[in-house]
């Protein structure tokens, strides 16, 4: 019992960050990375498009896990071709000596006004989306010796970045500004690659063969690019020279249909478990949590567990979501909550007791499951993983 003289903080506390914290703590959620499962999904691309050099996407943070770790064993994996969103994602990369002095990092936001001189210093490489950056990457290129080549970007259907046809035919219009660009690398991206029957895949196939091609004449050592994840399993129309996969890495379904026959075996690359802080036994009719969503048809055992959405569990989540413990799965019940998330455990018996862990991501609890649940896409919900699981590492060439 505390003495009623006892200080209410104690001064002599553990302060955070101290070597008293160090190693997650009993009550946090903790996110394991396995780099043997991520390079293991690496081959798996270069198997399906043996012809082409796999890429990779390590935007937002190599989809929220860590782009430097990612990039590093992929790099080990032989990957020379990194994709990031902004010329901050590509900083962090080359300050980081993520990956070799001579592979390339693409920014795909484009070269905005001013971005020339980092691009150049930080050896990143620009995807031009218009005729201006194309003009300005030619004019950097003339004025710093560093500045390397660039990626090409033209827009076959998306209507998002790149090249629309009537900036195309302005950029041909200046061969000279285009040959000083020195463009190495032409690119652009599918807008229904995950359901590959979608008939604007093909369409965006062929003008993208059509628009190269005179471009190529200008500048024929360029090589070209267009399959993300899922074109990369789409046949040798789709792999070119060089492929993108992003969320295949990661062990996230490429199409939206499941049971697609094209779909690859992925090794999931992220574990994702969290304690059971208090078991408790509920009778039939109570309810549980928040707005009091779900009741007890039953006597049931309730767990509650040390994960929420501020964890990046997505609130969504909760109705079909669940969690794994000991083998077996157990149901989310009631709403997920900031730090706490709520499952029945009545079929689960000794296992459920307090400190014991239970999946929500990984080998047994599905990313492609519970991204369904949230109604929402694997990508989303690797990407909202948040800073307060506690991470590590396994696996890769380190
Ligand atoms: C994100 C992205 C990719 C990777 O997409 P996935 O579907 O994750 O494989 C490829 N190319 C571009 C242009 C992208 O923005």
């Amino acid at each position: 019992m505390t003495s009623p003289s006892a200080p209410l903080f104690a001064a002599d506390a553990p302060a955070l960050g101290g070597s008293a914290a160090r190693g997650p703590t009993a009550a946090r959620p903790r996110l394991t990375i396995n780099l043997d499962a991520l390079i293991a999904n690496y081959r798996t691309l270069q198997r399906a498009a043996p012809t082409a050099h796999t890429g990779a996407a390590v935007k937002a943070d190599g989809y929220g896990l860590g782009a430097v770790p990612i990039a590093q064993a992929l790099a080990a994996a032989g990957c020379r071709h990194f994709f990031v969103a902004n010329a901050d994602e590509g900083v962090a990369l080359r300050s980081a000596r993520a990956v070799p002095d001579d592979a390339a990092i693409h920014i795909l936001d484009g070269l905005m006004p001013g971005e020339e001189a980092c691009y150049s210093a930080h050896a990143l490489t620009p995807v031009l989306n218009t005729p201006d950056q194309v003009r300005r990457w030619a004019e950097a290129r003339s004025t710093w010796r560093a500045a390397g080549p660039s990626t090409l970007h033209i827009d076959t259907g998306m209507n998002r970045l790149g090249l629309t046809a009537a900036d195309l035919a302005a950029v041909l219009g200046a061969p000279d500004t285009l040959i000083a660009a020195q463009p190495t690398l032409i690119m652009s991206h599918l807008a229904c690659a995950a359901t590959p029957e979608h008939p604007l895949n093909a369409r965006q196939a062929a003008q993208f063969q059509n628009a190269a091609a005179r471009v190529r004449s200008v500048t024929p050592a360029a090589r070209l690019s267009l399959a993300n994840s899922a074109g990369v399993f789409m046949g040798e129309a789709y792999a070119f020279d060089l492929t993108r996969p992003g969320v295949a890495l990661y062990g996230g379904r490429p199409f939206d249909e499941r049971a697609d026959p094209r779909a690859p075996t992925l090794t999931p690359v992220v574990t994702l478990e969290a304690p059971i802080l208090q078991v408790r036994t509920i009778a039939a009719g109570e309810s549980v949590g928040y707005g009091a969503t779900h009741t007890a048809a039953a006597p049931a055992q309730i767990a509650t567990v040390a994960l929420g959405y501020a964890d990046g569990f997505l609130r969504a989540a909760g109705a079909g979501g669940y969690g794994v413990l000991a083998g077996r799965n157990a149901p989310i019940v009631g709403r997920i909550s900031m730090d706490l998330i709520t499952v029945d455990v009545t079929a689960h018996g000794e296992a459920a007791r307090p400190g014991a862990l239970v999946a929500f991501l990984g080998a047994e609890a599905a990313l492609d499951d519970q991204a369904d649940a949230a109604g929402t896409i694997s990508y989303e919900f690797l990407t909202r993983l948040g800073p307060r699981c506690a991470r590590r590492y396994i696996g890769g060439a380190a």
